[in-house]
């Protein structure tokens, strides 16, 4: 079998691994990528990118279903549901062939087949190309995949997971969605949208469990406005096929018929077959590649990053923690950090949260106060008719720092890059009120928290003294 040997050898094209290895590529090595299926992993092909791609057709909904408050008369409305496919299709597509470009320029070479470890310096690769590969570095960025559970038998025709509901290209009168995450949230958002009947079966008190009571709560109630039933404390012991739909069968409780069923329960992450007891690395009982603040897994020469670290499954730690362990390699030591890790809840209205929410800064043992202003009392928001929700920092009392902060509403996803920075940086409410931040716009709103927090708001009352 042919041998090519590469400085750094990284197993997963997502956005974990093809980051890394243009890190390592760019500083002088030469790096090969093994990916056993399409180029950008999950984020691309069956994450990220199509789901957000399919939720840009609910914002449109929304706008148009709210014309006639800005005055503006749109008759009746249609869509065409396999076009908004097909353009999710197309979107990929071409997000795909662009990283190919990419890799190429930056001389990375492509190598599609499945990487087995040999040894704790040799891959077999195995499928479209079939060859061994030796290298002194090697970076583990195999993803992760819906997680499968014997009482919820996907057959991806009636009982779906996030990947093969993404090739509905006909909608569905009812859908239950199992398991109130975000994921399973954003899909609520979306068919709810184009009518879509969606009950969510929540085994938790609260949707958004692991995002904190604020958000989760205003989430609930945005929900119920909109029409999704919300089913919370509710055990699902079991889901079949039943006349045209389904059945769920829910502990305790009568069963639930819906069309469509999509299984939203977490993810698996992807470390078995991957020959890691031949190269002598350590797993956790969940599968998940223990590894130091280095991205090092305990085998020296060996990396492993993203969702099969099992620690933040989410696009922009992985390609971090590519940055990371790629500097490692090149002799730039760095660590990773997780204080100030955004994360975007794509639902209508949006969420964003970063660094710890009042209950984890309290539980850290910080006499934490929260200023949260309401976009009802912001200008912009009231111009553009987007006063749901609210921005809320939290801070340190004592010194000021700021320790989290969540939006829920307009603009959140990009609302919640001045308070990473300011996390990151740790900066506090001070520097925040100080900071110029242009009018009319949603920004704002930071201003007004952090000024909140220091009760010395100015564009709301001030607290009444006792
Ligand atoms: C529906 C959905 C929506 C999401 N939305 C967001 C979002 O809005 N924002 C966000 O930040 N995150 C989102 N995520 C999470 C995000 O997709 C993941 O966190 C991210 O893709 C992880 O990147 P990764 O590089 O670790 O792995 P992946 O993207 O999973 O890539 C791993 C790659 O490794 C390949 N591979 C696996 N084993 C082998 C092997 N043995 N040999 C060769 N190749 C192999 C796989 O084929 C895959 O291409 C979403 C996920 C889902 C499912």
């Amino acid at each position: 079998m042919e041998k090519k040997r590469f400085d750094v050898v990284v197993i997963g094209s997502g956005p974990g691994g093809y980051v890394a290895a243009i890190k390592a590529a760019q500083n002088g090595k030469n790096v090969a990528i093994v990916e056993k299926n399409f180029l950008g992993g999950s984020c691309l092909n069956v994450g990220c990118i199509p789901t957000k791609t399919l939720l840009a057709n609910a914002q449109v909904m929304e706008k148009i279903h709210k014309a006639e408050e800005y005055g503006i008369s749109v008759g009746n409305i249609s869509f065409d549901f396999s076009k908004m496919k097909t353009r999710k299709d197309q979107v990929v597509e071409k997000i795909r062939k662009s990283l190919g470009g990419l890799l190429q320029s930056n001389k990375i070479t492509i190598i599609h087949g499945k990487a087995e470890f040999m040894s704790p310096t040799e891959l077999k690769v195995s499928g479209a190309e079939n060859l061994m590969i030796e290298s002194e570095n090697i970076i583990i960025a195999t993803g992760s995949e819906p997680l499968d559970i014997p009482a919820f038998p996907c057959d991806h025709k009636r009982i779906l997971n996030s990947s093969s509901i993404l090739e509905l290209t006909k909608l569905p009168k009812s859908l239950a969605i199992i398991g109130g995450g975000y994921i399973g949230c954003e899909f609520a958002s979306l068919y709810a949208a184009l009518g879509v009947q969606v009950t969510i079966l929540e085994a938790l008190p609260e949707i958004l469990s692991l995002q904190g009571k604020a958000v989760g709560t205003a989430l609930s109630s945005a929900f119920k406005k909109q029409g999704i039933t919300i089913q919370t404390n509710v055990f699902v012991e079991g889901i079949q096929h039943s006349g045209e739909g389904v059945e769920i069968k829910l502990r305790d409780a009568e069963s639930l018929y819906a069309d469509l069923a999509l299984v939203s329960v977490g993810r698996k992450v992807n470390s078995s077959n991957l020959g890691l007891e031949k190269a002598g690395v350590k797993v956790s009982d969940k599968g998940a590649i223990a590894v130091n603040g280095r991205m090092q897994t305990n085998v020296p020469g060996i990396y492993a990053i993203g969702d099969v670290t099992g620690q933040v499954l989410l696009a922009h730690v992985a390609s971090h923690q590519g940055i990371v362990a790629a500097s490692n390699i090149i002799g730039r030591p760095m660590d990773m950090h997780y204080n100030a890790v955004p994360a975007v809840i794509f639902t209508t209205p949006e969420i964003a949260i970063v660094g710890m929410t009042l209950e984890q800064a309290k539980a850290a043992g910080y006499d934490a106060v929260v200023g949260q202003f309401p976009f009802q009392a912001l200008g912009k928001s009231i111009a553009t008719i987007d006063t749901e929700g609210f921005a809320e920092v939290i801070i340190d009392k004592k010194t000021g720092q700021i320790l989290g902060a969540q939006v829920v509403g307009h603009e959140a996803a990009t609302l919640i890059a001045e308070m990473a920075l300011a996390i990151n940086n740790e900066l506090t409410a001070e520097c925040v009120a100080d900071t110029i931040h242009a009018h009319p716009t949603v920004a704002e709103a930071w201003m007004e928290a952090a000024l909140l927090a220091l009760e010395t708001p100015i564009h709301l009352p001030p607290r009444r003294k006792r």
